[in-house]
């Protein structure tokens, strides 16, 4: 069993931590918010006073933090403290360059690195379901990989350093677009007098077939398990959703890509966040489409 240091005990870490302690690791945790602290706690998490405390006696520490430049700021004092040849796990959805900065840093330092974004939501975490989508060497993903089994029951080796994030970021861009896709669909059937369930029942079994419509349904009725029937409530926020847009938009730039589906997705969700909706299920997203006059 490994000694794990695990910094960022949100919404996402305290249950992910959670998970490590039950396989039976040694998990010393940090977060800088009091309420995180006390539901990692909760879950058996030993807690350190500072970020650096918790990692210095680590064999494996492992971030989940809010944004690529929390990452790049709190690895610089973790790459410090920890005991050289130190693997770390950035498990955070961020920017693809702050990844690469991140792992550079880290070998600079001496340590290895992984970047291991999720997909499964505070549902998979708590369940330990996630899919782990990592970049980096192939004896760091070797030695990850047992510890992330203990989170999560798929996990891909994408390729090199960013490639981790490149795939969540890709995948979320297609979610974003479908979403919208569906949602339109709905609409335009309500309009033209084509019911919930005509709609479902021909396109779940016909070319329109998706995720965002079949394991997702933005109307209720169709899919009983869906947010659209508990009224939005998430689920995949809206705002984390745009986030991931937001994230596509700044890769295609930086790479020269043209995702124009992507960036009106972007558009649309920012939209839809900026009139308050950002705590809402993205599939709410429909609730707004149907707001709006051609
Ligand atoms: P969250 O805001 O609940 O948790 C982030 C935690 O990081 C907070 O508790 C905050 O206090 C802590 N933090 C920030 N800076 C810190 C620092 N320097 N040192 C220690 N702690 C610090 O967010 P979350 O929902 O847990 O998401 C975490 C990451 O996972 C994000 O990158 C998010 O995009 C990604 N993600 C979230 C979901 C989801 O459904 N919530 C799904 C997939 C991926």
């Amino acid at each position: 069993m490994a000694r794990i240091g695990f910094i960022g005990l949100g919404n996402m870490g305290a249950p992910m931590a959670g998970n490590l302690v039950k396989a039976g690791h040694e998990v010393t945790g940090f977060d800088l918010a009091p309420a995180a602290i006390e539901a990692a706690r909760a879950r058996g998490v030993t807690i350190a006073d500072t970020a650096p405390a918790a990692v210095a006696h680590a064999d494996i520490v492992v971030t989940m933090l809010p944004s690529g430049k929390h990452v790049v700021s709190a690895t610089e004092g973790l790459f410090a403290a920890a005991a050289k040849g130190t693997l770390f796990i950035d498990s955070s959805t961020i920017d693809v360059a702050s990844a690469r900065a991140f792992h550079e840093a880290g070998r600079a330092a001496g340590h290895e690195t992984l970047d291991a974004p999720v997909s499964g939501g505070v549902g998979g975490a708590e369940a330990g379901t996630l899919t782990f989508m990592c970049g980096g060497a192939a004896d760091a993903f070797a030695k990850a990989e047992p510890v992330l089994a203990a989170m999560g029951k798929k996990i891909v080796h994408c390729g090199d350093a960013g490639a981790g994030q490149a795939a969540k970021i890709c995948n979320n861009m297609i979610l974003g677009i479908s979403m919208i896709g569906v949602c339109e669909a709905f609409v335009l059937a309500e309009k033209l007098g084509l019911s919930h369930q005509a709609l479902y029942d021909v396109a779940s079994t016909s070319s329109g077939q998706c995720w965002s419509l079949t394991s997702y349904c933005p109307v209720p009725g169709p899919l009983p398990t869906s947010p659209a029937n508990r009224g939005y409530a998430p689920g995949f926020a809206a705002a984390l959703m745009l986030k991931d847009l937001r994230l596509s938009q700044e890769a295609a730039g930086q790479s020269g890509a043209v995702t124009a589906m992507g960036a009106a997705a972007t558009d649309l969700f920012a939209a839809f966040d900026a009139e308050g909706n950002g705590g809402k299920d993205f599939s709410g997203i429909i609730e707004w489409l149907r707001t709006r006059h051609g």
